[in-house]
């Protein structure tokens, strides 16, 4: 069971966190390596605040939920970070059957959040392939809506598995990227034998990315808790995979790692709903103005503007 955390006190404890950590890169503290001087961390708070707002921001992985304080409690976390668009879905639960009802319904939810807040949720899209029909009238539904992409897909079927084809052949036509869930929390190194059936893993995104070069996927959230090593380099020869940094199992040189092998024009900024993380680790990632730039939001918005739906 968690632990009930005030959200004021969770803030202020995160942002003092980052606070040392911007310290450290920096260089202000050199010695001991112990950033618990609470005073030291309040006088540069500002400082980090200011670093934390200078980019522009894309969110590349957001959710919304089926919840009171949803989509209120996301754009509030997105306003204190300066992340100024959120791509959110709703995805199907890991073990259902994925209905057309069920993805309509998801659908519906994101729709919603994308007119309370228009200039700021880019609504994706959830199906089932297994749903051929269904599926693809759904597409329309939604693209027809303002969405800007599919995801963030699940475990109901393989990304590479043929009842996938004609999906992504619609969205090669419209220029448009799909988002697929991958293996998260357990399965650090060895799959888990608790992930549910059919979850596509980075051989699965590399065979379906050889098949349609001309299609564009993104690797859902390295920070999920997969192998994230074994993942950057699985997915180093896939030029049209893009692969997104979300996540809450954000360990010391993950972005650095990636930036090796994927390069700074395929990594996507997220936070997976982990916001204080995911932008911290950008922060104490070692990257130039440039990388920082691309990653945050050029990278996202170029996908974008393939379909004309990019953010000015
Ligand atoms: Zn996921």
């Amino acid at each position: 069971m968690q632990k009930k955390i005030n959200r004021r006190s969770f803030v202020t404890h995160t942002v003092l966190s980052s606070a040392g950590l911007l310290l450290k890169i920096q260089g202000v503290q050199e010695n001991s390596g112990s950033f618990a001087n609470a005073s030291l961390h309040k006088e540069n708070e500002p400082a980090l605040m200011k670093e934390v707002m200078k980019y522009r921001k894309i969110d590349s992985h957001a959710h919304v939920y089926f919840s009171a304080d949803s989509p209120a409690s996301q754009i509030d976390f997105a306003d204190r970070l300066g992340i100024e668009r959120l791509v959110i879905s709703r995805n199907l639960e890991p073990f259902s059957g994925g209905t057309p009802e069920e993805f309509r319904r998801c659908n519906d939810l994101v729709i919603q959040c994308m007119k309370a807040y228009p200039n700021r949720f880019l609504g994706t899209m959830v199906l089932n392939p297994t749903y051929r029909e269904a599926s693809l009238e759904e597409i329309k539904r939604c693209v027809d809506a303002g969405m800007v992409g599919a995801g963030e897909l699940y475990n109901q079927v393989k990304i590479n598995d043929p009842a996938f084809y004609p999906i992504i052949e619609k969205f090669i036509d419209l220029k448009m990227i799909l988002l697929m869930h991958s293996a998260i929390g357990r399965s650090r190194v060895v799959l888990d034998a608790g992930e549910p059936p059919n979850i596509s893993l980075p051989e699965d995104f590399v065979e379906i990315a050889a098949r349609y070069p001309e299609a564009m996927f993104q690797f859902a959230h390295t920070a999920g808790g997969i192998d994230w090593e074994y993942a950057c380099k699985a997915l180093a020869n896939s030029p049209n995979v893009y692969v997104d940094i979300s996540g809450s199992n954000n360990e010391a040189g993950m972005i650095d790692f990636a930036l090796r092998h994927i390069g700074e024009d395929r990594l996507l900024f997220g936070c997976d709903n982990s916001f204080y993380q995911g932008v911290g680790h950008m922060l104490a990632a070692n990257l130039t103005e440039i990388q920082r730039r691309k990653i945050f939001f050029d990278n996202y918005n170029a996908i974008l503007k393939k379909s004309g739906r990019h953010v000015d």
